[in-house]
């Protein structure tokens, strides 16, 4: 807790208790319309991470990407052996459902942004992947399109975490097509790096472990 300030500093508390403090958060106007606040699933820590836009039919059940575009989600990342809940930990960029699943605008990002910020932390990932425009607007502070920025090894600002925008799965519900070149092709292409880049920290870690024992 800081001197001037009522709110605990969500990166000094455990994460039991961040996810704790969101379940109950009324910072944004869309707490009024949520059903289910959906804070997040997955191994803490966890090599892997991405972060979505924000819930939809999700918040019913409290966990993320688990309508369509999470089905496809969970194939997309099942095709390079990554399997949900254990290999990967989700989250959104706002936990709480916008009214007719309209974008997030930028100050409910904002104002979701310190839970966001300490989940990276306690999640500790090697690599970000950023699904979808919003979701690249907030954490890389950034207009250029989704179209020139994914598949591209960016750093998160700050930090020396690499991170991969990519299409979200919505979109790719709308673009099914799987012809060489076309948005599912391309995802193809940026999972296999994915693939490639985890294994290397895997194996990174491995020497180190090893040159330690
Ligand atoms: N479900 C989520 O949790 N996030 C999205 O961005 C879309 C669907
Ligand atoms: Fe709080 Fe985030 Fe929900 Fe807004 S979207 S009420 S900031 S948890």
């Amino acid at each position: 807790m800081d001197l001037f300030s009522q709110e605990p500093d969500l990166l000094a508390i455990p994460y039991e208790e961040v996810a704790e403090i969101a379940g109950t958060c009324t910072k944004c106007r869309l707490a009024k319309g949520r059903t289910k606040v959906v804070f997040g699933n997955g191994p803490v820590p966890c090599d892997l991470m991405l972060i979505g836009e924000a819930p939809g039919d999700e918040d019913l059940q409290g966990l993320p990407f688990v309508g369509r575009a999470g089905q496809l989600l969970t194939q997309i990342l099942a095709s390079v052996g990554i399997k949900r809940p254990d290999d990967i930990y989700i989250a959104n960029t706002v936990k709480c459902r916008p009214p007719e699943n309209r974008a997030p605008q930028p100050d409910e990002q904002a104002a979701c942004w310190p839970y966001l910020e300490a989940q990276i932390k306690y999640v500790n990932p090697k690599i970000i992947l950023l699904a979808g425009s919003p979701a690249v607007k907030a954490v890389l502070k950034t207009d250029q399109p989704i179209t020139s920025l994914r598949g591209k090894w960016l750093k998160l600002p700050g930090s020396d975490r690499s991170v991969m925008p990519l299409f979200h799965p919505a979109y790719l519900l709308r673009n099914p097509s799987k012809e060489k070149g076309k948005p599912k092709w391309q995802t193809w292409q940026d999972m296999q790096e994915v693939k490639n880049a985890l294994e290397y920290f895997r194996q990174v870690a491995e020497l180190a472990k090893e040159s330690e024992d």
